[in-house]
């Protein structure tokens, strides 16, 4: 696809893509490129600091539902960045590559398997499609801001 088509469907729908997942404490990046190594797009995020980069190969994309299903993958991924502080963090304590390689193999695929799960969720469960929604109503962001007010040291009578 076209590169500015390609950033002009991402530009409509991230941010509610991001409300739907809850994931605004995180800053993210969104970046398009031609990845080299056959991957339609890669997502690295840093749970210590709220901040994940996704990188679109662009060339790779067919059309819309494929731009948002390939940016719902990636926002997945952000969800069990937490798992991936502890991957690094035991990195240097592995010597054997052999040994890496496995716990990485197992680690890709529990991540993808989890990554799955949520999209199917997502999908299947609550029927939210990759991509801002027409029909969204939005709750309160404060649930407590149309409780009644407590008189001060009152009940609340009835
Ligand atoms: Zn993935």
């Amino acid at each position: 696809m076209d590169k500015s088509e390609v950033k002009r469907i991402i530009d409509e729908h991230i941010r509610f893509m991001v409300w739907d997942m809850q994931l605004q404490k995180w800053e993210i990046e969104t970046t398009l490129d031609v990845l080299e190594d056959g991957d339609h797009a890669v997502c690295v995020a840093d749970h210590s600091y709220s901040r994940a980069s996704i990188t679109i190969d662009y060339t790779r994309c067919k059309d819309e539902a494929d731009v948002l299903s390939t940016l719902r993958h990636e926002l997945s991924h952000i969800l069990h960045a937490p798992f991936d502080t502890y991957r690094r963090s035991i990195r240097h304590l592995v010597q054997d590559d052999g040994a890496w390689e496995a716990m990485e193999h197992v680690y890709k695929t529990a991540a993808e398997q989890t990554r799955t799960a949520i999209e199917n969720m997502l999908r299947y469960g609550y029927g939210i499609m990759p991509g801002k929604r027409a029909d969204y109503v939005a709750p309160s962001v404060n649930p407590y801001a149309e409780e009644p007010e407590i008189p001060h040291g009152g009940a609340i009578t009835p």
